[in-house]
C-alpha cells in the first residue's frame, strides 16, 4: 500500500478540545452535557466547544448561548480556561514528541506528526496511532482523532472526512486510493473549500472533488481567472493540488511562534458604540495589542485588515476591509492613523458590536530599511520600553490615558486570552 519512498504523516485532531479538558478536571459532569462558552454578560456568550453528549441534544460550536439552552436546558455551560488549554495542548504535543521529532503545531487542538522514522522503535502506523490514543486519553482525558496518509493535507483530510466520524478514531487515507475514495466526497468536504469557495465550484459545475482532481491545472486556472481575475492562479494551483493529494510540504517542528502570516485581534463590545471617541478607543486598543505582538515576535506588516460589525445581531451589516500601507510597520502610532483611514472610509455610523484589527504581509524586524525622514528610532525605542514594561507587570500596568475613559476595555482585556479569561 506504502508507495516507495512515501512518507507516514499523522494529523491528530483533540476531539471536543476545550470542552474534554473541562469534563476531565470536573468528573461530576462526566455523563452531563457540556459546554464551553463567553461571558453572557458582555453578549461574548458564543459556545466555544461543546462535548459529544451535548452535540447530541443538536449544540453546535459558534452557535449563541441562548439558542443551545433552547436545544439543551440542562447543559452544564463553563467558562474558558485558554491558559489551561494551553498548557494541556503543550503537554499532549510533548506527548507526540515521546514518538517522533517531527512534530508540527497546526493549531491548539491539532498536530501533524511525521513518524517514518518512528516505525522500528513503535511498530506499524495503526500501533503507533493506538498507542498515542491510548496515552492521550490517560493523561489528560481528551480523545484524540488521527488520520494516516503520506502528507499533510492527506493526512488532514483523512481526519476531517473519516477520522472524526469512525468508532476508533483512526482512518487510513492512502495516496493509491484517493480516487476511489476522495474523489466521489463533495467539494465542501475538501480542506480550504468553505461554503463561498462551495458556490463558486457549483456556478462552475464541479461538484465533487473529482471534477476538481481531472480539470487540467491550465484549463482549471482560465477558468478561475474567468470568475476572479488573474490573482486566482495561486488559488486554482492550491484547490488543484489538494484534490490531487499533492504535498510535499515536511512537517516542521517549532513553526507555532515563528512566521505567522497575520496577527490580529477582535473585541465585542460590552454594549453598541456610535460615538467617534468611543470607537477610536478601541481601534487604538486594538492597534496596540496587535503591533505589541508583531514586535514581540520581530515582525512588521505591510497590509492592514479592519472589520466591523453592526447592530442588530440578528440581521448584522459591516464590513472588513484592508490596504496596504506605504512601507511594512509595527509601529502603533502609524498603524493606528491607518486603521481610523480605513475604519471611516468604510463605517455608515450605524451602532458598532464587535471590531477586529489584522496585521499581515510580514517581513521580519530585522531587515527594514529606516527612512530619513522620519523619526523611527525614537519611536520605536518608545514602543519597546512600553512592551518590556507591559512584559514584565502585565498589560495593564501601561494603558494609554483614552483606556480609562469608561469606552476603554484594555484592563478588561489584559485578564484575558483571545478575548476570553485566563
Ligand atoms: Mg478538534
Amino acid at each position: 500500500m506504502r508507495g516507495k519512498g512515501e512518507r507516514i504523516i499523522f494529523l491528530a485532531d483533540c476531539q471536543s478540545f476545550y470542552a474534554s479538558v473541562e469534563k476531565a478536571d470536573h468528573p461530576q459532569y462526566k455523563d452531563r452535557p457540556v459546554a464551553v462558552a463567553g461571558d453572557p454578560a458582555r453578549r461574548s456568550g458564543i459556545i466555544l466547544a461543546a462535548c459529544p453528549i451535548a452535540k447530541s441534544y443538536g449544540v453546535t460550536s459558534a452557535e449563541r448561548l441562548g439558542e443551545a439552552l433552547n436545544k439543551c436546558p440542562d447543559l452544564v455551560v463553563m467558562r474558558p480556561r485558554m491558559q489551561h488549554y494551553i498548557d494541556i495542548s503543550l503537554m499532549i504535543t510533548q506527548i507526540y514528541q515521546g514518538y517522533t521529532d517531527l512534530v508540527e503545531i497546526f493549531s491548539i487542538d491539532e498536530q501533524f506528526l511525521d513518524v517514518t522514522g518512528s516505525l522500528r522503535m513503535f511498530g506499524d502506523p495503526i500501533t503507533i496511532a493506538q498507542s498515542i490514543q491510548r496515552k492521550v486519553l490517560q493523561q489528560t482525558g481528551v480523545k484524540v482523532r488521527i488520520g494516516i496518509s503520506s502528507n499533510k493535507v492527506l493526512s488532514k483530510i483523512a481526519t476531517d472526512i473519516w477520522a472524526k466520524k469512525n468508532e476508533n478514531g483512526i482512518f487510513t487515507l492512502p495516496k493509491s486510493e484517493i480516487e476511489t475514495l476522495l474523489w466521489p466526497q463533495s467539494v465542501n468536504k475538501m480542506f480550504g473549500v468553505g461554503s463561498r469557495m462551495t458556490a463558486h465550484f457549483a456556478r462552475l459545475g464541479m461538484h465533487t472533488i473529482g471534477d476538481i482532481a481531472r480539470t487540467p491545472l491550465p484549463r482549471l486556472k482560465e477558468r478561475f481567472r474567468a470568475r476572479f481575475g488573474k490573482q486566482s492562479d495561486i488559488q486554482a494551483e492550491v484547490m488543484w493540488r489538494t484534490a490531487n493529494g499533492l504535498d510535499d510540504s515536511p512537517v516542521t517542528p517549532g513553526t507555532f511562534n515563528t512566521a505567522p502570516k497575520s496577527v490580529g485581534h477582535m473585541i465585542t463590545l460590552p454594549s453598541d458604540y456610535t460615538e467617534i471617541d468611543q470607537v477610536n478607543t478601541i481601534l487604538l486598543e486594538l492597534t496596540e495589542e496587535v503591533c505589541r505582538d508583531c514586535r514581540r515576535k520581530g515582525y512588521m506588516g505591510s497590509v492592514i485588515s479592519v472589520s466591523c460589525m453592526c447592530s442588530p445581531y440578528e440581521d448584522p451589516t459591516g464590513f472588513s476591509r484592508q490596504m496596504k500601507m506605504p512601507d511594512p510597520t509595527n509601529n502603533t502610532n502609524i498603524v493606528y492613523e491607518a486603521a481610523k483611514t480605513l475604519f471611516y472610509r468604510y463605517w455608515n455610523t450605524l451602532p458598532v458590536r464587535r471590531i477586529g484589527l489584522t496585521l499581515s504581509n510580514f517581513v521580519s524586524d530585522q531587515e527594514y530599511q529606516l527612512t530619513l525622514f522620519d523619526d523611527q528610532i525614537k519611536t520605536r525605542a518608545l514602543d519597546k520600553a512600553t512592551d518590556i514594561i507591559k512584559d514584565r507587570y502585565g498589560s495593564a500596568a501601561i494603558i494609554r490615558a483614552s483606556s480609562l475613559t469608561p469606552s476603554g476595555q484594555a484592563i478588561e482585556r489584559s485578564h484575558k486570552i483571545g478575548g476570553h479569561y485566563k
